[in-house]
């Protein structure tokens, strides 16, 4: 638990409680533990004006938190909308499905401002698009019936690659939370949906470069 002295609107100060910084800048996107300069509060709003310690940067930025009841401690919401950054994939990835890196990248931009919901639904999108690009590049054949199908049931019936597959599940799990009204998985959130889509697709990655290596050197 963090404590600051924060200045209210008649000019008085009062010292408050509240859960953690930020952990990212949204300029440089490093992780980092910013420099704290002022806080303001308004009612049940706090908000906290930061620096980032990085010289590469050093950029100026506002963080919101509030408090569901009075008298609580104040939990961090969000930063000011700083830089948007495309996520780089790899060729092999790229030649895959353009699709899928086009749609992750709107979605971390919705993220990027703020728009969270909209960026979980982005991410399951996104996700459905590698592992059906995926399936179909390894059996053209089944291409209609894969178009056609329930991701998860492509997930169970068709991926072979036994990583691809446990973390493309998980990956759907998490994803269908984004969209559905009630939330099954409480402790997870985005971080861990974009982090399980990273692990998906490193695992894919390796399955098609061995795959193309042992086909270009026998
Ligand atoms: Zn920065």
């Amino acid at each position: 638990m963090l404590s600051i002295k924060a200045l209210q609107f008649d000019g008085s100060s009062k010292l408050v409680n509240y859960y953690t910084a930020p952990h990212e800048c949204p300029f440089c996107h490093n992780s980092v533990t910013p420099k704290t300069f002022q806080a303001f509060l308004k009612g049940n709003a706090l908000e906290i004006v930061y620096g980032c310690p990085n010289s590469n940067c050093g950029r100026i930025f506002l963080a919101q938190f509030n408090r569901g009841t009075s008298g609580a401690s104040f939990a961090y919401q969000s930063s000011s909308i700083g830089t948007f950054v495309e996520v780089e994939f790899s060729d092999t990835l790229k030649n895959l499905s353009s699709n899928f890196i086009e749609i992750f990248n709107q979605a971390s931009k919705a993220e990027s401002l703020n728009l969270h919901h909209i960026a979980g639904i982005g991410f399951r999108k996104a996700l459905e698009f590698l592992i059906k690009d995926y399936l179909i590049a390894k059996n053209p054949e089944k291409e209609i019936n894969i178009k056609k199908k329930f991701l998860g049931k492509c997930i169970k019936d068709d991926i072979e690659n036994i990583n691809v597959r446990e973390m493309g599940e998980r990956a759907t799990w998490l994803g269908n939370d984004e969209t559905h009204y009630v939330r099954k998985w409480e402790d997870k959130d985005i971080k861990d949906l974009k982090l399980l889509i990273k692990v998906t697709t490193h695992w894919i990655e390796m399955e098609l470069l061995t795959e193309q290596y042992k086909k270009d050197m026998i």
